[in-house]
Order: C-alpha cells, then sequence, then structure tokens
C-alpha cells in the first residue's frame, strides 16, 4: 500500500492568513500545510481518498491525482468535507458516481451541507458531482485490503479513525476509548493527530501524541494536523525514534 500526504496542517492551513510568525514566513516547504487529507493506493490498485479537504483541487494537482475510487470520511467537520465538489473531475474522468463512506452522523452533515447535490429540482450535469452514500457500520472490505472504522473521541464527539491492514490514520483525536486500543494492536504505519504544544480541548497537543504513539508501537508514527506552533524540522529534531510530523507531499509504502 502506498499513502501520500495530501495535507497535513490544521482547519486554517499554515502559512495562516495575516500571520507572520517563523512558521508561516518559513522558506522550508515543508512548513507550507495544506488542509488534512490522506491517498491511499492499496495492494489490488484501489484509490481510496480519506476526507474532502477544502484544498483538495489543489492537492490533486500537486500529487499528480488522477482518479478516486472510493471515499473516507473521519467526520464532517470543514477543513474535512468542503472539497467534497471537486471530486467532479474524477466523476467525468471515470463515468461514474464514487461512494462516499462515513458514520450516520457525518452523512447526514454532508446531506446538509451539500443539499443540492441531491436536490430533484438541480439540473444534472457537469456542475453536480455524482456521489452515493454508504453508512461504515462495521469493518468491511476494500479491494483486497480488510478497513476497521476505529471509534475514537473528538473533544466530546465520537468520530472515525480507520485501519486498512497494517496502517492506521487517526486524525482530529483527543482521546482513544479503551475498547479501540484493540482495533490498533499490531499497526506498523500509525498517522496521528499533534495539533500543537498547549493542550487543547479537542485535539492531542504533541506531548499527548507522543504518548499514544509510543502504547501503540508502530514502527513508524507520523503526526498530522499541525498548526504553525510546530515548525517541521525543529520539531521533528526533538522526536523520539519511530515517529516524525509528516508533511505535504510525504509518499510511504507500508
Ligand atoms: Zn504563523
Ligand atoms: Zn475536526
Ligand atoms: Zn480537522
Amino acid at each position: 500500500m502506498q499513502i501520500t500526504f495530501l495535507g497535513t496542517g490544521t482547519s486554517s492551513g499554515v502559512p495562516v492568513v495575516g500571520c507572520d510568525c517563523s512558521t508561516c514566513c518559513s522558506e522550508d516547504p515543508r512548513d507550507r500545510r495544506w488542509r488534512p487529507s490522506v491517498y491511499l493506493e492499496l495492494a489490488d490498485a484501489t484509490r481510496v481518498l480519506v476526507d474532502t479537504s477544502p484544498d483538495l483541487r489543489e492537492q490533486a494537482l500537486a500529487f499528480g491525482i488522477t482518479g478516486v475510487d472510493t471515499i473516507l470520511f473521519t467526520h464532517h467537520h470543514a477543513d474535512h468535507v468542503m472539497g467534497l465538489d471537486d471530486v467532479r473531475a474524477f466523476n467525468h474522468r471515470q463515468h461514474g458516481s464514487i461512494p462516499c463512506l462515513g458514520d450516520a452522523s457525518t452523512l447526514a452533515a454532508l446531506r446538509r451541507v451539500f443539499a443540492y447535490v441531491w436536490d430533484p429540482s438541480v439540473p444534472k450535469g457537469g456542475g453536480v458531482p455524482r456521489l452515493h452514500l454508504l453508512e461504515v457500520k462495521g469493518a468491511f472490505s476494500l479491494g483486497c485490503s480488510r478497513v476497521v472504522p476505529v471509534p475514537i473521541y473528538h473533544g466530546q464527539q465520537p468520530i472515525l479513525g480507520y485501519r486498512i491492514d497494517a496502517f492506521a490514520y487517526l486524525t482530529d483525536c483527543s482521546a482513544i476509548p479503551e475498547s479501540s486500543w484493540l482495533l490498533l494492536d499490531g499497526v506498523e504505519v500509525l498517522v496521528l493527530d499533534a495539533l500543537r504544544h498547549r493542550p487543547h480541548p479537542t485535539h492531542f497537543t504533541l506531548t499527548e501524541a507522543i504518548e499514544v504513539a509510543a502504547r501503540v508501537g508502530a514502527r513508524q508514527t507520523f503526526f498530522t494536523h499541525m498548526c504553525h506552533d510546530l515548525p517541521h524540522a525543529e520539531t521533528c529534531a526533538a522526536l523520539p525514534a519511530g515517529v516524525s510530523l509528516a508533511y505535504d507531499g510525504l509518499v510511504i509504502d507500508v
């Protein structure tokens, strides 16, 4: 399986509009972070997009994404869904509808936020993405891979992370319920939310993410959803072995 990080920033992206801090002014391309998303090419070549960030169009152009077979949604927050309209480009290329999978509350939010997609009075054509919503109720197969939804907490809100074979993607996480730790047993490559140093009600801090990484014990752990408080090079230099910040465009093989 190949994983491409399409975006590794928090909801504002980095640089933050109007900010002149050292991270936002950095010349290091790894300090430019689009909104969070990953793209997976599974062992049997099935192409999976996890979340549709508001930067999806630029991400697809920058990283050569030309097709998507399935979209997995972690939750409905704007930084994870607002690029959904841009999947029209894939509809055109693939001549078909794209399945969108998420929990019931995420699908309900998609129906509300993108009401025009399902409004019978809207003329069909190039202006409307073709999607079908499928509720995730448990583990399922995608191509020849096994996908296990991993319930996590984003503040008070239960949302989904996903484990796909030996890879797990847990973004927007502030707590992992006891029953979900078992689902992470044997994960080799882990992606985890790490927003900043200061505590936040709905995201792990860097220190909390390091503790979770140690408990899961994956061969490699990558942090994502970082804000401008975490400059890439300086932050990575202080991380334990096997743990690093992801950056936009990073490609890894699992
Ligand atoms: Zn800044
Ligand atoms: Zn969120
Ligand atoms: Zn988010």
